[in-house]
């Protein structure tokens, strides 16, 4: 367990002095070597998996005080997700720890050859405030997973769930091990000044690029889970039904639209937007009612700044007269109902930044090919999404379309396959998790080719005689 002086940087805020004495506490605990046994791992795991089974209301109420979060999503989207990544580490980390067998060459005959999977060291979490547990725990669940000593530095924007963190994961983990930093940007700074041997950075590119930075002093590794505009493409011979139920499901059912992955704007063809905005309207009522500031399946916008940042994008002039469903606004409730803009001009602000709430833009061209050298023509997206029953579009879709993962006939849902890895691509991010590909994230490969004695090769040392040099 922890000592006092260690402790007391945790809870008493942490400036560089504090920062620099955590880091310390995590690397004599990682030094003790315990870190590296699969006993430790698996008992860390459990404790979490323990912690998420007893402290479950208590984590839906937290998500709910930071963003009215429906317990349904809650629960699907953040607590079983992170209960799924700890059973899944569980049952897999073994063979995920085992020494990989790889073949040897004839230049290194004779010999074998193994790829050893050794933790990094002390690492550092930071996450962002839209799933505040999960994208907390589930990076967390992979560097221990992995041997790793680690400090969680939950979002400050989402306090509630921050503060939570920091009172119950210490009673479920070996807290000199693994530790949990409250704080905003000062406290980040003073977390990111230290030496870490990976920083595991969930959040905004603008923030992501002073992480790497940081990161760069040290040449420390980094993961970066950024964002971007996930664009979906409609194709008109779609079942246009159960389209704009995942279409919907995937931008208002994740958040409210404040999610990495959720559709930011819809693409399709000027002859099938009328059928498409028609199904969409229909969908929309069905789930979330006449009055959808009303309905309780809507998070809220996280804090005001957010509110306004989301509300300037409606008030450009470049967007009047384009919104064609939805707008309504309630400024004390931080609530904004889903709302649907066609044919918002290109240089529009809602096309220029990633949206992250529920305004939903739909841009039309005359063909499906267009569409795609329009997503191609921005920076790649996180999440990319294609409707169609056409064979051959989707192949061309895979096959053109640069994004972090994409997804047929669906939205979101990729992220929930643990044999996927999840992460961005250019300016939305560096590095993947989820699975197995946390437990890599986390993990040095280190190449180990073992000899005997036998099997001298004489060529291979001086003198290069000229006999030698025939062979
Ligand atoms: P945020 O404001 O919660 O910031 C993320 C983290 O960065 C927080 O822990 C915060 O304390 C820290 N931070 C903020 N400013 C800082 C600074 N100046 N110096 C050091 N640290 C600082 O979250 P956000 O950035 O608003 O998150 C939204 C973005 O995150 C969106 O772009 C979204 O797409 C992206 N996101 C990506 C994923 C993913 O898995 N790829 C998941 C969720 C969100």
């Amino acid at each position: 367990m922890e000592n006092g002086a260690e402790m007391e940087a945790v809870g008493g805020g942490c400036d560089g002095a504090r920062a620099a004495v955590l880091v310390a506490g995590l690397r004599r605990g990682f030094a003790s070597g315990r870190t590296r046994s699969y006993e430790w791992r698996a008992a860390q795991l459990k404790g979490i998996a323990r912690m998420i089974d007893d402290k479950e209301a208590e984590i839906m109420a937290a998500l709910h005080d930071d963003l009215a979060k429906p317990h349904m999503e809650s629960y699907l989207h953040e607590i079983s997700l992170a209960k799924a990544a700890c059973t899944f580490a569980l049952k897999e980390m073994k063979r995920w720890m085992k020494p990989k067998k790889v073949p040897t060459s004839i230049t290194t005959f004779p010999s074998s050859a193994e790829i050893v999977s050794e933790p990094l060291g002390v690492v550092l979490v930071i996450s962002a405030w839209n799933y505040p547990f999960l994208l907390s725990i589930d990076p967390v669940i992979g560097a221990i997973a992995a041997g790793n000593a680690v400090a969680l530095k939950p979002s400050e924007v989402a306090p509630a769930t921050s503060s939570l963190f920091a009172t119950i994961l210490p009673n479920y983990t070996d807290n000199s091990c693994v530790k949990v930093v409250e704080g905003s940007t000062p406290e980040t700074t003073a977390l990111l000044e230290q030496k870490w041997d990976k920083i595991f950075y969930t959040g905004s590119g603008k923030v992501g690029r002073i992480v790497m930075t940081a990161a760069a002093k040290h040449l420390t590794p980094v993961a970066l889970e950024l964002g971007g505009k996930c664009p979906v493409l409609v194709d008109s011979n779609v079942n246009v039904i159960v389209a704009t139920k995942r279409i919907a499901v995937g931008k208002w059912g994740c958040n409210n639209g404040q999610a990495c992955i959720a559709p930011d704007y819809i693409l399709t063809t000027k002859s099938f937007a009328p059928t498409l905005v028609d199904a969409m309207k229909r969908t929309l009522e069905k789930f979330y009612g006449k009055d959808p500031l009303e309905s309780s399946d809507l998070s809220r916008i996280v804090n005001a700044n957010h509110f306004r940042r989301l509300t300037s994008l409606l008030d450009d002039e470049k967007v009047s007269g384009t919104i064609v469903y939805g707008g309504q606004q309630d400024e004390k409730r931080l609530k904004i109902a889903p709302t649907l803009l066609l044919d918002v001009p290109h240089d529009s602000l809602i096309m220029k930044e990633e949206i992250f709430g529920p305004l939903l833009p739909i841009i039309t061209f005359n063909e499906v090919e267009d569409c795609m050298d329009f997503i191609n023509s921005k920076a790649k997206p996180l999440a990319a999404y294609l409707f169609t029953k056409d064979k051959k579009l989707e192949e061309l879709f895979v096959k053109t379309v640069s994004a972090g993962g994409m997804l047929i006939n669906d939205t979101a849902l990729h992220l929930a396959n643990p044999h996927l890895p999840f992460g961005g691509v250019g300016e939305s991010g560096i590095g993947a998790y989820h699975g197995k590909f946390s437990f890599d994230s986390f993990s040095h490969k280190k190449a180990v080719l073992s000899r005997g004695f036998s099997g001298e090769a004489p060529a291979r040392y001086p003198p290069y005689t000229p006999q030698k040099q025939k062979i």
